[in-house]
């Protein structure tokens, strides 16, 4: 006897996380280099005597202290294990088989897994040669099936952003009945003021999702706590295909003492945007092509030397996230950590074209 599982998910590519190895700087998952605040830890360290009992499944106080920071109503607020679990909800709340999700490409790898787990089908458009969004390119990829876009913004894993212009454009030209999520996973990192904070826009629109997580700018990616701000409607939906009781209580009491020194978290931040432009100028003036990231990483679209200079890092010690075929995603860390990723990226034979050694 044998069970059957679904066929289809044999096609799957799973998701793959950044690697972790001993001694090396780890620069391939766009966490924080930093760990969690003193009083974060101690908030944690509180509701771990709690864990004999389930966690408050509507995550009241989160919600509510989300809500009042945002100013929204409560009824606006999803939260969820990580954003990618709410990533996974809005597909869930929007899409049947029949129905499809848009999303440029290359974007965050978790859209298009997530997008067959659920069995809604897909349709992704390709960045433009700046690798940023191709949001006329978008519009004109919306058909009558469409339930639900991705705009991810800033983009992961190029660090481009789209403009309020642009973004305006494109929502105001968006067709009934289709939703627009806004992945701001880096939003904290934004310092340019043309790029628009999505809630200004959420706030006239009933067809926009704007996407938060306390994962990346508050440090709390091994805990899972992400949020979302929703039309009533969208958040309620978004609620019913939430697994009960995943948001746990020691993420819940972590996200809220972080809201409680957020001043502190921002200023971590803004170090982190000031290590990136210093970062950015230096491998400009090695020679490498980078776009202008408004994230906490920076994109080398290296193509098919992708992978070469993978290896090459590695043997630095150094461990990056390659994108085969397309480039490399290397995180902003502390600047020590920076500062080892340059000298490595120095010792690079290839970065002004010579083949690699
Ligand atoms: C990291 C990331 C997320 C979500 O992270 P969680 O840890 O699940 O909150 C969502 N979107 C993008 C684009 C990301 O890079």
């Amino acid at each position: 006897m044998t069970a059957r599982t679904r066929a289809d998910l044999e096609s799957l590519p799973g998701y793959i996380p950044g690697r972790s190895i001993p001694g090396a700087v780890k620069l391939a998952s766009n966490e924080m280099s930093a760990g969690p605040l003193p009083s974060v830890v101690a908030a944690i360290r509180d509701a771990a005597a709690g864990v004999n009992r389930y966690p408050d499944n509507g995550a009241g106080a989160l919600v509510d202290r989300l809500a009042a920071r945002l100013d929204v109503p409560p009824s606006h607020i999803s939260v969820g294990a990580g954003s990618v679990a709410l990533c996974q909800q809005l597909v869930q709340a929007t899409c049947t088989p029949t129905d499809e999700v848009l999303f440029a490409w290359r974007s965050f790898e978790a859209y298009p897994i997530i997008t067959q787990v659920v069995g809604a089908g897909q349709r992704t458009v390709p960045l433009r040669s700046d690798h940023s969004h191709d949001l006329d390119g978008m519009l004109n990829a919306i058909t009558p099936v469409t339930r639900l876009v991705f705009v991810c913004n800033p983009n992961n894993p190029t660090g481009t952003a789209v403009r309020r212009d642009e973004l305006v454009a494109f929502l105001d030209a968006v067709p009934d009945g289709v939703l627009v999520a806004l992945d701001e996973a880096y939003r904290e990192f934004v310092t340019d003021p043309a790029v628009p904070d999505g809630m200004e826009l959420y706030r006239h629109r009933d067809n926009v999702v704007v996407l938060r997580t306390f994962s990346k700018a508050y440090g709390l990616a091994g805990l899972r706590v992400g949020y979302c701000a929703a039309p009533e409607p969208v958040a309620a939906s978004v609620n019913k295909v939430f697994v009960p009781f995943s948001l746990n209580s020691l993420a819940q009491a972590a996200a809220l003492a972080s809201l409680d020194v957020e001043d502190e978290m921002l200023a971590r931040c803004r170090a982190v945007t000031a290590e990136r432009d210093r970062v950015t100028t230096e491998l400009l003036a090695m020679g490498y092509p980078v776009p202008r990231s408004h994230a906490n990483f920076v994109w080398l679209p290296l193509g098919e030397q992708a992978v070469v200079f993978n290896e090459h890092c590695l043997g630095h010690k150094i461990v990056i996230r390659p994108f085969p075929g397309d480039g490399a995603r290397i995180t902003i860390g502390d600047p020590a950590e920076n500062e080892a990723f340059l000298t490595a990226a120095r010792g690079w034979p290839a970065r002004r074209g010579q083949p690699p050694m």
